[in-house]
């Protein structure tokens, strides 16, 4: 193989990994396993196999979806795959007289789902009063694929669990149900991968990827919001996959209700089965996820500073989870015992929020009009439309909470209002978060997501 041309080892290692999350576990013992890259060509990848049975085999099997995936990854190249045979090849022929311990280790590779990240357990996941209806649900579904709940929603703010049950689910039915397939997707890469499957003629594999597996779970389905197109094939594939009691789990950072781009016939049908909802956790849920966190990283941290961490970070997991790492760095970068004080000093940015301080009237407008599905302009102008002044209130309310900006100058930045506009828009949302709790996890989950979007800033 000439020195020349490209080396697609990695680019097979990552075609090899994507189609094993694709097939059950027992057929890529089968297959797959058997198959060895051996070098590149121009254009081609070469591969290995011990026998000309399995050579057969894969060929007919998973050649064009091979090929496919490497058309894929390397941005429309075409790499088409040549096989050699060879005995020693198959990792079995090497191994086939090694004990134990090999088959244990080849044993504990399968159990790990290539889409699946293994730390998103039910034995990671604490439970509290605030999410205990969408764990006990993930649960059960785990337990009883396509029979106990389904399709089901689990909608909820940033950084409170939603991924991690999602892909709990996940985890436990491989390893529980070795021949049920399963695909977990973001809902920003199905769009992707449905983009590309247009362009490159290959809806069909992407049809059968999505249509043949036992459960789909798809995170972050706001995301599809004004994708028209995806949107239309999830449709499809979600009547394909309901009609054969095939589990569906979706996620999503607001109600469904709360799409206002998406069709009223596809809200229905991911509503259609159990919705549940996280909300931030309790005082007492955060003291207990910080104990496990502290018992996952195996250090110790006494549970003073548990305490300080606590009463200070109190929206959402995943800040909870930053500040104990922080933590953690910092006494193994400096090899010292962590003190409150010390915690107090390096935890001032998370407490005292620092990220607030980059937060600018521009960022919270662009991502109130972005939730809301407005645009920018139409937040700072005057018009009285009835679509418009639900996000700017809330906006306004937001600028309010997160800036030093007076009455006044909100109005200015609001489309030249006065302040008594901007004070009775601020107690009106105010008042309509204490009476709908939806509308609290709305806003307080746009408030994180601006926090966010200034940190990036
Ligand atoms: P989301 O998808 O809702 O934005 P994630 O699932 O990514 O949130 O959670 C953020 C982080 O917080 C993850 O590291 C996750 O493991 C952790 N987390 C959230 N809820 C819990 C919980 N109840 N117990 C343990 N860890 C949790
Ligand atoms: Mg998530």
């Amino acid at each position: 193989m000439s020195e020349n041309t490209e080396n697609y080892s990695a680019l097979w290692q990552e075609a090899i990994k994507q189609l094993r999350g694709e097939i059950s576990d027992p057929e890529y013992m089968m297959w797959l396993n058997k198959l060895c890259y051996e070098g590149s060509k121009e254009k081609a990848v070469v591969a290995c196999v011990p026998s000309k049975l399995i050579l057969d085999q894969i060929k007919t099997r998973y050649s064009q979806t091979l090929e496919d995936k490497l058309e894929e990854l390397s941005g429309g190249k075409k790499i088409v795959l040549e096989f050699i045979i060879k005995k020693s090849a198959a990792p079995e022929a090497k191994q086939e007289k090694k004990e134990n311990s090999a088959a244990a280790e080849i044993k504990k590779t399968i159990t790990q789902h290539s889409h699946l990240n293994e730390k998103y357990s039910f034995e990671n996941f604490v439970i509290g009063e605030t999410n205990k209806f969408a764990a006990n649900a993930a649960i059960a579904i785990a337990k009883n694929p396509g029979r106990a709940y389904n399709p089901c929603l689990i909608y909820g703010g940033v950084g409170l669990g939603k991924t991690h049950l999602i892909q709990a689910i996940g985890n436990y039915i491989h390893k529980n149900f070795e021949d049920k397939k399963i695909v977990y997707v973001t809902a920003e890469s199905f769009t992707n991968e449905f983009i590309f499957a247009l362009g490159n003629n290959t809806i069909h594999k992407f049809k059968n990827k999505y249509r043949n597996t036992d459960v789909l779970l798809i995170d972050d389905i706001h995301f599809l919001q004004k994708k028209e197109d995806t949107l239309e094939e999830l449709f499809h594939t979600y009547n394909a996959l309901h009609d054969n009691n095939k589990q569906i789990v979706f996620t999503c950072d607001r109600p469904i209700s709360e799409l206002k781009y998406i069709e009223d016939r596809i809200k229905s049908r991911f509503s259609q089965g159990l919705t549940t909802n996280i909300k931030s956790p309790s005082y007492e849920t955060r003291y207990a996820i910080l104990k496990k966190k502290i018992e996952i990283l195996n250090v110790s941290i006494s549970d003073e500073i548990i305490n300080l961490i606590c009463n200070n970070v109190t929206t959402n997991v995943r800040d909870l989870e930053a500040a104990l790492k922080t933590l953690v760095g910092y006494a193994e970068l400096v090899n010292k015992k962590i003190t409150p004080d010390i915690a107090q000093a390096q935890l001032r940015d998370f407490f005292h929020g620092s990220q607030q301080n980059n937060v600018t009237v521009d960022i919270i407008k662009r991502t109130v009009a972005d939730y809301y599905g407005v645009s920018f302009n139409e937040l700072s102008i005057k018009k009285r439309t009835k679509a418009l002044s639900d996000p700017r209130q809330v906006a306004m309310y937001i600028t309010r909470e997160l800036t030093e900006y007076a009455w006044s100058e909100i109005g200015q930045d609001f489309g030249g209002r006065d302040h008594s506009t901007v004070m009775h828009a601020y107690d009106k949302i105010k008042n309509k978060m204490k009476a709908d709790p939806t509308l609290e996890t709305r806003i307080l989950n746009l408030i994180q997501k601006i926090k966010e979007n200034s940190i990036k800033a």
